[in-house]
């Protein structure tokens, strides 16, 4: 058991009561690994912290949207909505900490939490009794909260309180806690400056040691008006969705305006009875407007039968397209309907049309002008009713200028041509897409993500997905599969070598001070082998670099420098004698 308790009459020198038993490895008012994770972007208007964006806000403006609150819709509701806001960012908190401090003991990684409390200006935290456990989920805690923002509300905007007043701050203790232990963990407010106590103290135990848990559970649940809005909501759009199912207008998902011309196109050729030829890059979802086109047309209650050209061997796609007689060849030991057969009355999709042979070109020709076939080996014609969707990503024009392709038949497949936008000329429907398949990939592999990071998205914003949405698909996929539950996906998850995106402008850091530093051409983390490689650095140097700035920055501790370079003290002792850096200290 890790513990840490406090006698509170003990003061030590750091200014708070902390007598500890179970000593944590790192200096409690010692968070630069946190205060490092913050960037002002500045020219670009965004603040980051971690892959997260973050703002910063006037407390007057949520004091008076507090006050607004609290007036419109009463104490309970208000504090509801508080203590959710708060446990909002307690779960991405211990999402970071765990991911900052792997190699620390739990304890410290726990203290992320309300060293990240103070960091951002909420709360000064002081431990007083701590026992964490994660093998056998036990937990007990006991903190005091010094200058809360919330207790300066209530001073400022609100008046006294009738019952403790730090909700965020408890509502982020309690998600905060409860993550890091993989238990429900219930902070109670014991005592508050808000309803006029002498300190604020928060006790935090599981939840089944509360007698009211169950209580105190439901202001985590969305607000009752909150709940009917979101029914409503549903309905809404699962009405919407039927609605659009009953009139065959699912056309994949998009709300640009590129995109929305696309659907008025294929509006207008879905009612009529021509081919309509798909012409797109690999990867757009050709095959998903085909199907479109087919609901949407009289034919939406026949068969739709979708065909990748390129996927068939030359010498079989005649008998699979027209089907085969009985001995027709080798190996053709009986007769067999092809997919135009299955395809009659209803919609052939043929992905890929410039890989047709010229034989199956010609067969093609003339189902398209009479509207009959034979089958390999058969000398019968058969009547078929098949409309024809043909796809291509590459141009046929060509293809006939080389003789690949008979330009009689691109006349015929080319009276209704539909161009489909690449997703780069569609970014605005990005979201949208990560949203439907972040869907999918949580059903197919039962998981809940917390979705992309911000960071993650800004770079699927910026980045060219030459494979378009398929791509976007697999990058989903992906990153569901290597995020655990409740955590969100980041960059590194999403793509294994990250995609060179425009340089991301110059990002300024917060140093250890608190002073933000003007970064030097850039800094970003993926700059800085390009410096090391372009200025010709050794890799002695930048070891020995390292070495003295992780000494520096652990005031020449070597255990301490060794912990910050995920070294053992031996290995790095070892390392500073023989570059000569441990005679000098
Ligand atoms: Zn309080």
């Amino acid at each position: 058991m890790r513990s840490m308790s406090a006698v509170p009459a003990d003061k030590n020198k750091r200014g708070f009561s902390m007598a500890v038993s179970y000593k944590p490895q790192l200096n409690y008012l010692d968070f630069r690994d946190l205060t490092e994770q913050i960037q002002f972007q500045s020219t670009e208007g965004k603040i980051w912290f971690g892959e997260q964006r973050m703002l910063l806000m006037h407390l007057n403006a949520l004091a008076a949207f507090r006050r607004e609150m609290v007036n419109s819709m009463g104490v309970e509701r208000a504090k509801g909505f508080f203590l959710r806001l708060g446990y909002q960012s307690g779960i991405r908190d211990a999402e970071l900490a765990r991911k900052l401090r792997p190699h620390c003991s739990e304890l410290d990684i726990f203290l992320a939490g309300p060293q990240l409390h103070s960091l951002k200006g909420m709360v000064k935290v002081v431990p007083l009794e701590i026992d964490i456990d994660q093998d056998t989920g036990e937990f007990y805690g006991k903190l005091e909260w010094i200058d809360s923002f919330e207790v300066e509300i209530c001073q400022t905007e609100l008046g006294p309180m009738d019952q403790p007043a730090c909700w965020a701050l408890l509502g982020y203790a309690c998600a905060y806690t409860s993550s890091f232990m993989g238990r429900e963990i219930i902070f109670r407010e014991i005592s508050c400056r808000g309803c006029g106590d002498e300190k604020c103290v928060i006790e935090g135990k599981p939840a089944e040691q509360w007698e009211d848990a169950e209580e105190f559970s439901r202001y985590f649940k969305a607000d009752p008006i909150m709940e009917e809005l979101y029914d409503l909501q549903a309905q809404l759009s699962s009405l919407r969705i039927s609605l659009k199912k009953q009139q065959g207008q699912y056309y994949g998902i998009g709300q640009s305006a590129s995109y929305n011309k696309v659907c008025k196109m294929i509006d207008k050729a879905a009612q009529g009875k021509v081919s309509v030829l798909l012409l797109g890059e690999t990867g757009v979802g050709k095959e998903v407007i085909a199907r479109s086109v087919h609901l949407r047309s009289e034919r939406a209650d026949s068969p739709f039968v979708a065909v990748n050209c390129a996927a068939i061997p030359p010498d079989l796609i005649e008998a699979e397209l027209f089907g085969v007689e009985k001995g027709a060849y080798t190996g053709a030991n009986q007769s067999r309907e092809g997919r135009f057969e299955r395809a009659n009355g209803g919609t052939i999709f043929l992905d890929e049309v410039v890989e047709l042979t010229p034989r199956a070109q010609a067969t093609l020709l003339r189902v398209l002008q009479e509207g009959e076939l034979e089958r390999v080996g058969d000398n019968r014609t058969r009547k078929v009713n098949v409309r024809v969707i043909a796809a291509t990503n590459e141009s046929l024009e060509q293809a006939v200028e080389a003789g690949r392709f008979r330009a009689d038949l691109f006349y015929r497949l080319n009276v209704f041509p539909v161009k489909i936008p690449p997703l780069r000329e569609r970014v605005e429907d990005l979201p949208l897409l990560v949203e439907h398949f972040l869907g999918k990939f949580h059903s197919e592999y039962d998981k809940q993500t917390l979705g992309l990071s911000d960071k993650a998205l800004a770079l699927c914003m910026s980045y060219g997905w030459p494979g378009n949405i398929r791509e976007l698909e697999n990058v989903i996929e992906r990153g569901v599969i290597l995020t655990d539950n409740n955590e969100s996906i980041s960059e590194e998850s999403l793509f294994a070598v990250s995609p060179l995106v425009n340089a991301s402008p110059p990002a300024d850091c917060v140093d250890t001070g608190g002073k933000v530093t003007c970064s030097q051409s850039g800094g970003g983390p993926k700059d800085w082998f390009e410096h090391i490689l372009g200025n010709g650095i050794s890799l002695e140097e930048v070891e020995e670099t390292l070495m003295r700035s992780a000494l520096e920055r652990a005031n020449q501790n070597v255990s301490k420098a060794a912990r910050l370079l995920g070294l053992t003290r031996p290995a790095l002792a070892y390392r500073l004698k023989k570059s000569g850096i441990l005679a000098e200290t």
